[in-house]
C-alpha cells in the first residue's frame, strides 16, 4: 500500500464533516474558517514510542493519547477544540496497527467534535505528531501569566495515577493487563487521559491562570509562577489521591509520583479563594485546593508537619 492509498484508506474519512472546514484532506493544505469574534488557539505535541508510552501500548491507546495530550493543551487555554492535523512516521503500513490506532483516535475525536483536516505520512521510527486547533472568544483565553498573590491553587481530578501505572508497568515488564481492578484503572489513567475541556472552558473568567499537568505538578506549577512573577505554597497533604492510587502505592512512594510523576493531564488553576465554590458548581470533575500563591519564595512544598520539602529536582525534562 503506498502513502496515498494509506491516507485514503485510513485517514480521509476518519472524522465526520464539521463546520469551518472549507477544504479538508486532499489538497496541498486545508482551508479553515474561524468564527467571528474568536481567536485561533494552536498547539502541537509529539509522542515517540518508548519515550512517551511503553512500546507495547495498544495502538488504540496510542491514537487516543496523542490526541488527548493536545486536547489537554486546548483545555488549559479554555479553548473549544475544532480541527487537527496528524503527522505520522511509521516503520511499516501494518493494517492491524493502523486500524487500532484509528479507532482510538476516532473515538476521542468524535467525543469532542474535532475534525481531522490534514497531515503527513512518512516511513521511519514510530512517532506521531498532532497539531490541534481550537477557538476561544477573543481576549478570554486562560494563560499562565495571570496568577495573583493570595489566589488559591487548585487541581482537577487526582494526581499520580498515570505515574503509578508506569511504575507498575516497568516492575512487571508489561504484565499490567493481568493485574487487579485498581491496577487496570491506573493503567487506563496512563493510556487514556481525559482532557479537561469542559472544565477549562467553564473556568474562563473565573481563573486568573491555568496550565495542564503533563510533566508533574512541581515543574508545571513553576511555569505559572515564572510567567506570573509570584511564589507559591503547596500543602502536600491536600493533594487529591484516587482510591486506586491509595490502595496500590505504598505511603513512602506517593509524594514523588503525585508531584513529579507526570502524565496527569489534569488542570492546575489559580483563582481567588471566593471563586472556588462557584467554580466547583460549574465543573464536571472534582476541584481541590492544594495551596496558595505568595509574593516571594519560589515554590515551597509543605509536608503535613508544616516543614518544607526539597522539591527542585522533581520536574521531568527532556535533554537533561
Ligand atoms: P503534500 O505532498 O502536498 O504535502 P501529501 O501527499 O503529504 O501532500 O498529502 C496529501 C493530502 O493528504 C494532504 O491534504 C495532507 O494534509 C493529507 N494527509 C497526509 N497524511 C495524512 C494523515 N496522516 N492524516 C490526515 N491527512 C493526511
Ligand atoms: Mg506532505
Amino acid at each position: 500500500m503506498d502513502e496515498f492509498a494509506l491516507i485514503r484508506c485510513y485517514f480521509a474519512g476518519l472524522t465526520a464533516a464539521r463546520d469551518g472546514v472549507v477544504l479538508g484532506i486532499g489538497d496541498d493544505a486545508a482551508l479553515l474558517q474561524t468564527r467571528p469574534g474568536h481567536e485561533l488557539v494552536v498547539t502541537t505535541d509529539t509522542l515517540i514510542a518508548g519515550c512517551h508510552f511503553p512500546p507495547e501500548t495498544a495502538p488504540a491507546d496510542i491514537g487516543w493519547k496523542t490526541l488527548a495530550v493536545n486536547l489537554s493543551d486546548l483545555a488549559a487555554m479554555g479553548a473549544e477544540p475544532r480541527w487537527f492535523t496528524l503527522s505520522l512516521s511509521l516503520p511499516a503500513a501494518e493494517p492491524r496497527w493502523l486500524t487500532g490506532f484509528c479507532s482510538g483516535l476516532k473515538t476521542l475525536a468524535e467525543r469532542y467534535g474535532i475534525a481531522l483536516v490534514g497531515g503527513d505520512t512518512t516511513r521511519g521510527a514510530l512517532s506521531i505528531t498532532i497539531t490541534a486547533l481550537g477557538e476561544v472568544p477573543a481576549g478570554r483565553a486562560l494563560r499562565r501569566s495571570g496568577a495573583r498573590i493570595g489566589d488559591s491553587i487548585c487541581v482537577t481530578g487526582t494526581l499520580g495515577d498515570a505515574a503509578a501505572a508506569l511504575v507498575q508497568w516497568s516492575a512487571g515488564a508489561g504484565t499490567s493487563s493481568a493485574g487487579d481492578a485498581e491496577a487496570i484503572w491506573l493503567r487506563q489513567r496512563l493510556d487514556r487521559p481525559e482532557p479537561r475541556l469542559a472544565a477549562g472552558q467553564a473556568l474562563r473568567g473565573l481563573a486568573h491562570a491555568a496550565i495542564d499537568l503533563s510533566d508533574g505538578l512541581v515543574g508545571d506549577l513553576q511555569h505559572i509562577l515564572d510567567a506570573s512573577g509570584v511564589g507559591a505554597e503547596v500543602l502536600t497533604a491536600q493533594l487529591p489521591m484516587s482510591a486506586a492510587f491509595r490502595k496500590q502505592v505504598p505511603e513512602a512512594a506517593r509524594l514523588r509520583l503525585q508531584i513529579a510523576g507526570g502524565d496527569d493531564y489534569e488542570l492546575c488553576v489559580c483563582m481567588p479563594a471566593q471563586a472556588v465554590d462557584a467554580a466547583r458548581t460549574l465543573l464536571d470533575v472534582p476541584l481541590t485546593v492544594i495551596g496558595r500563591i505568595t509574593g516571594v519564595g519560589g515554590l515551597r512544598m509543605l509536608g503535613a508537619d508544616g516543614a518544607t520539602i526539597a522539591s527542585e529536582h522533581f520536574a521531568y525534562r527532556h535533554f537533561e
